[in-house]
C-alpha cells in the first residue's frame, strides 16, 4: 500500500529501526535492495532513510561493483555514531576496551586483577580505565551507547548478575548494573564469556550459520549455541554447560564440581595437567598443556587426543539434539588442532545420523584473544540496534 505525503510525516521515525535492521541484517545494501524486500513505497524508505541519515546512524557512501560497472550508492552504519565499553574479566586478568559499532577495539587496556578479589575492586578498576579509555580516544561519556561485561560464571542476562556458584567469590546476585548507574546514562549488560566468545566467533567469521554451536576447549570445558542465528541462553541462562555432564561414575576421576566422571574431568585443561603431573611432568592448567603439546611431548599429544574423543562423546549427544550446521571448537586446547580435532570428528560421525552429520563441518575457532571484548560489544550493538531502540534513539537527541 502506498503512503500519501501526509501519512508518511505523521510517520516521524517509527518504522526507521525496522529499515535499518534490513541494512544491518545484510538483506538489504541499497535503496534499491529495499523496495524489493520490503512492502514499503520509494517514498516511504526516502522518508525512513532521511531520519536515520539526520540522526547520523547511517550514510550512503559509493562502491564500485565486482562486475566492473558505474560505482554503486550502498547503504552503511556509521561505526562512528556511538561507542561500547567493554570488559572481559578472566579467572586471573582483565582486559578493558572501547569500541566502535563495528565493532572495531579503539583503544585497549589489560589488568592482572585476579577475579577472587571480588566485585567491589574490579568494578572500581574496571570503570577508572572506562573513564581513561574515553579520555585517550577522545570521547564523552554521553556518547557511550552501552557497557558489556563478559564474565566467567553463570549469568541471568536479563538482571546483569552472576547466579550461583562459580569462581567469582562474591559476586552471586550483586548488582552489577547498578555500579554503573550513576556514570552512565547507557545501559550495562554482562553475559557469560563462553556465550560471549560464541557470539563473537559466529559473528566475525560464520554469519552465514544459523545453526552453530561452540565449544570452549580450556582449563575448564563449556559450550554456546547460536539457533536460527540467535543466542540460545535456556530458562535461567544455564544452556550450553556440557562441561558437568556425567560420562559415568563407576571408577571415575572427581571432578573440581564434587560429582564424578564430568566430561571436564576427563577433558579439561586442569584435567590433563593432573594426569601429566602423575606422569611427573609439570603441569597446572591449559596453558601448560599446551607448551608441551608445542614441544612434541608424546604423553601430552596423547592425552589431548584422548580428551578429544571425550569431547567427541558429548559432541554427539548435542548434534543429536540440535543438529548445527557447524561446531567450531575454541579454547586454549584447540591451538593443538588436528590432535583435539579428530577425536571429535571420530566419535560425532560414529555415534551420529548420517542425516545429522553429511553436511556437518568441525573446525578448529579463529578468533584470537579478543574475542571475550568483541563479544560483549556485539552484545551490547545488538541490543542497542534493535529497531525500537533505534526508535527512541533517534528520536532524542544524540545517542545514549
Ligand atoms: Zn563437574
Amino acid at each position: 500500500m502506498r503512503q500519501s505525503a501526509p501519512e508518511i510525516h505523521a510517520l516521524g521515525t517509527a518504522g526507521a529501526g525496522h529499515v535499518l535492521s534490513l541494512i544491518l541484517s545484510g538483506q538489504a545494501k541499497s535503496r534499491a535492495d529495499l523496495a524489493r524486500i520490503s512492502d514499503l513505497s520509494r517514498a516511504t524508505i526516502a522518508q525512513r532513510l532521511g531520519v536515520l541519515f539526520d540522526s547520523g546512524l547511517l550514510h550512503e557512501a559509493s562502491e564500485t561493483q565486482a562486475s566492473g560497472g558505474r560505482p554503486a550508492r550502498v547503504l552503511k552504519l556509521n561505526q562512528a555514531f556511538g561507542v561500547a565499553l567493554v570488559a572481559d574479566i578472566g579467572e586471573s586478568r582483565i582486559r578493558v576496551a572501547a569500541t566502535d559499532l563495528g565493532p572495531t577495539i579503539l583503544a585497549e587496556r589489560l589488568g592482572t586483577l585476579g577475579v577472587g578479589s571480588g566485585p567491589v575492586p574490579i568494578l572500581t578498576w574496571i570503570a577508572a580505565q572506562f573513564r581513561e579509555l574515553l579520555a585517550e580516544i577522545g570521547r564523552p561519556a554521553a556518547e557511550v551507547l552501552g557497557i558489556g561485561l563478559s564474565l566467567p560464571a553463570p549469568v541471568d542476562h536479563a538482571a546483569g548478575q552472576v547466579v550461583g556458584p562459580s569462581v567469582m567469590t562474591g559476586w552471586d546476585h550483586f548488582d552489577v548494573p547498578g555500579w554503573f548507574a550513576g556514570e552512565y546514562a547507557a545501559p550495562v549488560f554482562a553475559e557469560n564469556d563462553v556465550r560471549l566468545r560464541t557470539l563473537a566467533e559466529h559473528r566475525q567469521f560464520w554469519p552465514g550459520e544459523s545453526q552453530l554451536v561452540f565449544i570452549k576447549a580450556g582449563t575448564g570445558i563449556g559450550s554456546g549455541v547460536i539457533t536460527d542465528g540467535r543466542m540460545h541462553r535456556g530458562a535461567r541462562g544455564a544452556a550450553g554447560d556440557i562441561g558437568h555432564i556425567q560420562l559415568r561414575d563407576a571408577d571415575a576421576p572427581l571432578c573440581r564440581c564434587g560429582k564424578l566422571g564430568c566430561v571436564e574431568a576427563y577433558a579439561a585443561g586442569w584435567a590433563i595437567a593432573r594426569d601429566l603431573r602423575a606422569r611427573g611432568f609439570d603441569a597446572r592448567d591449559a596453558r601448560d598443556v599446551m607448551a608441551l603439546v608445542e614441544r612434541n611431548r608424546p604423553e601430552a599429544i596423547s592425552l589431548v587426543r584422548q580428551a578429544g574423543r571425550v569431547l567427541g562423546e558429548v559432541a554427539a549427544d548435542v548434534v543429536s539434539v540440535l543438529n548445527p550446521s557447524i561446531i567450531v571448537i575454541g579454547g586454549t586446547l584447540s591451538r593443538a588442532g588436528e590432535h583435539l580435532l579428530a577425536g571429535v570428528r571420530e566419535l560425532v560421525y560414529q555415534r551420529c545420523l548420517p542425516l545429522a552429520t553429511q553436511d556437518l563441518r568441525i573446525v578448529a575457532a579463529r578468533s584470537g584473544e579478543g574475542a571475550g571484548l568483541l563479544g560483549a560489544a556485539w552484545l551490547v550493538i545488538d541490543a542497542r540496534l534493535q529497531p525500537h531502540e533505534v526508535d527512541r534513539l533517534i528520536a532524542r537527541p544524540g545517542p545514549g
